[in-house]
C-alpha cells in the first residue's frame, strides 16, 4: 500500500508530504483547538522523520502553551499543525491532506471542553480529557 501522501495550506505557500504509517483522525475540542480553528481541530500524527515540509518560512508557530505549539500559514491562515516539544511525532491537521487521504477518524478527546452547539453522534470512543495514548499540551 502507497503511504505517501500530500497536502499544503489554502493559498500553497506551505506544501507536505509524509511517507510513513499516518495514526488515525482524532478529533479535539478543547478551548484551544475550538479557538484556533473557529470549530474543533481534526488531526492525525506523523513521524517527525517521515514528513518533508515546504515553504516552512511561510509558517508562523504560535506556543499556546509551554509544552507545544501551533503552526499556520501566514498567508492565508490555515491551521496546519500542532507540535508537542517533547515528542518526535507532529501533529497534520486532516483537512490539510490532498485526497485521497486514506485516513479515518478514531476517536474525540477533551469532549468536557466541547463547543455547546453541536452534538457529538458519530459512535466514536469519547474521553472526558485525553487518552493515554494520545500526549497533549495539559494545561
Ligand atoms: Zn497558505
Ligand atoms: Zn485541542
Amino acid at each position: 500500500m502507497d503511504e505517501n501522501h500530500s497536502g499544503s495550506c489554502l493559498c500553497g505557500a506551505v506544501r507536505f508530504r509524509t511517507r510513513g504509517l499516518l495514526r488515525g483522525v482524532v478529533y479535539c475540542h478543547c478551548s484551544q483547538c475550538r479557538k484556533q480553528t473557529g470549530h474543533f481541530v481534526a488531526a492525525t500524527s506523523s513521524k517527525d522523520a517521515e514528513i518533508d515540509i515546504e515553504g516552512a518560512d511561510a509558517l508562523t508557530w504560535y506556543g499556546a502553551s509551554d509544552a507545544a505549539k501551533r503552526g499556520f500559514c501566514r498567508s492565508c491562515g490555515s491551521v496546519m499543525f500542532w507540535k508537542h516539544s517533547e515528542l518526535d511525532t507532529i501533529s497534520i491537521m486532516a483537512g490539510s491532506f490532498d485526497k485521497p487521504t486514506g485516513l479515518s477518524a478514531e476517536s474525540h478527546i477533551f469532549v468536557g471542553d466541547k463547543g455547546d452547539y453541536y452534538a457529538i453522534d458519530d459512535g466514536l470512543p469519547q474521553f472526558e480529557k485525553s487518552t493515554p495514548s494520545i500526549k497533549v499540551a495539559d494545561e
